[in-house]
């Protein structure tokens, strides 16, 4: 489970989110919507730790983190630019969460010299998760291209690929389909949802896409101005909504 409770962040004396509390249930498909500056992307870097909140806690498995980095909390997050390393291959890519696990210290260099030490069977079986989560997005035949070699569909799907061999608890996504063209969007959704059935983990998704939260989600939380204003299942919200302006994103005809 990963719990929001009572939630405040202000940036200079400006509150950006209000108290915003929200249980989010193992293996759900939660997504986060709402106008553009509600604060989506800051509450899912306080989830991630890349960001400290002003008050409130945040836990994850029942276990309170908010003194812990981003590094030690059990999730991965994909951003909207998914900053690959121009310089590796997809392959090398996709290891780096692996690689940086398993070095240390002064060896912690992210990408480069990450390949060059370690055991034959490390690196095998590195290599053999890197293959797994390819095969499973369908980027196994581009393993060894660079990523200026690739569509924008292509590397989002190596940004979903890291994220995907650290195995978390959850992930964050964040509008991680903005850059894409529509037939691509529609694609990727659809893999993103098979992906949350397949690997039983938690998701919480950030869009502007009315549409995608109403197919992908077990629920929505909608959001304006720091809080959020109702937390459903898609018909609950489409038949039910709270007031006029998530019965206006939801598209209700109430
Ligand atoms: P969008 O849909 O456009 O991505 P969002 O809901 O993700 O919007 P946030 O990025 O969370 O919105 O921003 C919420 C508010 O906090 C905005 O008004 C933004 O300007 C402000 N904000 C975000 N980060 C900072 C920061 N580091 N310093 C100051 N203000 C910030
Ligand atoms: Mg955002």
């Amino acid at each position: 489970t990963v719990q929001l409770h009572e939630i405040e962040k202000s940036f200079a004396g400006t509150d950006v989110l209000k108290g915003v509390s929200l249980d989010i249930a193992d293996g759900e498909f939660l997504s986060l919507v709402g106008p553009s500056g509600c604060g989506k992307s800051t509450l899912l870097r306080i989830l991630a730790g890349l960001e400290t909140q002003s008050s409130g806690t945040v836990s994850i498995g029942g276990r309170l983190v908010d003194g812990l980095r981003a590094a030690d909390r059990d999730l991965a997050m994909v951003f909207q630019s998914y900053a690959l390393y121009p310089h590796l291959t997809v392959a090398e890519n996709i290891a780096v969460p692996l690689t940086m696990r398993r070095l240390s210290g002064a060896q912690r260099l992210p990408g480069i010299g990450s390949f060059l030490p370690g055991s034959r069977a490390l690196r095998r079986e590195i290599a053999t998760t890197v293959r797994e989560a390819a095969e499973m997005l369908d980027i196994a035949h581009l393993l060894d291209r660079k990523p200026g070699q690739l569509s924008g569909g292509q590397r989002q799907r190596v940004a979903v690929g890291r994220a995907l061999v650290r195995e978390p608890a959850a992930f964050l996504l964040d509008e991680p389909l903005s850059n894409l063209d529509a037939k691509m969007r529609v694609h990727m959704r659809a893999e993103i949802a098979q992906l949350n059935r397949r690997l039983g983990a938690t998701f919480v998704y950030v869009t502007h896409d009315q549409a995608e939260a109403m197919t992908m989600s077990d629920r929505i939380a909608v959001m304006m101005e720091g809080e959020l204003l109702q937390v459903g299942t898609p018909d609950a919200l489409y038949d039910h909504p709270a007031d006029i302006r998530v019965a206006q994103f939801i598209g209700s005809p109430a």
